[in-house]
């Protein structure tokens, strides 16, 4: 999340002072406690700081942050990830839209029936690509994202790691792998907030 100047000014007094009360934050600003009464909302609702009555704000958001980097460098995809639907390259378009509403997955692995291993990958966005150029014969191997541009993960990597992976690439979902590209299960974005969930209900 991004902060006005004046919030991060906020969070560097408190940072220096805490505990310091609202009224000595807006003195050192030059401003009354009135006028920042949004900033301070901002800023305790996004956890960054600590409201204690009759003590004044505390700094928390950086022990938070590292609170949750700590937690999702911990978790291991293989203790999250899911199973993977695949289909075979020969598939037509038809099956594979049908196999997504079946499995209420958002894509489908391709794998090389010769050597079993990762070949492709076909999303809802290909399909819908594929409907408007009218093609509903064509088969999967035509129109999937294809080897080696599949970005994948191995089970033991961290949910941090195939978080900043799903970001980086902007895609929804990880095959993850054997180091011989076989696939073992899939990790979705809805895996890591169903995780992410977890972890914060747990800090209740
Ligand atoms: P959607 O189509 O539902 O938005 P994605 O964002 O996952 O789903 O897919 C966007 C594009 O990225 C599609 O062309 C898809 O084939 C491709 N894609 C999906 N997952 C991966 C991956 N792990 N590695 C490389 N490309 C991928």
């Amino acid at each position: 999340m991004k902060f006005t100047p004046r919030q991060e000014e906020i969070v560097d007094i408190v940072k220096n002072n805490e505990p310091i009360s609202g009224d000595e934050i807006a003195k050192k600003l030059g401003l009354t406690k009135s006028t920042l009464r949004s900033d301070f909302a901002v800023l305790t609702m996004t956890g960054i700081l600590d409201a204690r009555q009759k003590v004044g704000y505390i700094y928390s958001g950086l022990a938070e942050q590292s609170l949750l980097a700590e937690s999702l460098s911990q978790y291991l995809i293989k203790d999250h990830m899911i199973q993977a639907i695949t289909a075979n390259p020969d598939m037509t378009v038809n099956d594979a839209i049908t196999q997504l509403f079946m499995y209420d997955a958002g894509s489908l692995y391709v794998v090389d029936p010769e050597n079993n291993q990762l070949a492709g990958v076909v999303s809802r966005k290909d399909l819908l690509r594929s409907i408007i150029g009218q093609t509903h014969n064509t088969t999967l191997a035509i129109i999937m994202t294809r080897m080696p541009n599949i970005i994948v993960a191995q089970p033991n990597q961290s949910i941090l790691d195939a978080a900043k992976l799903i970001a980086q690439h902007q895609i929804d979902s990880l095959p993850i792998v054997t180091p011989n590209y076989e696939i073992l299960g899939k990790l979705s974005k809805s895996n890591i907030v169903n995780l992410l969930v977890e972890i914060c209900q747990s800090e209740v």
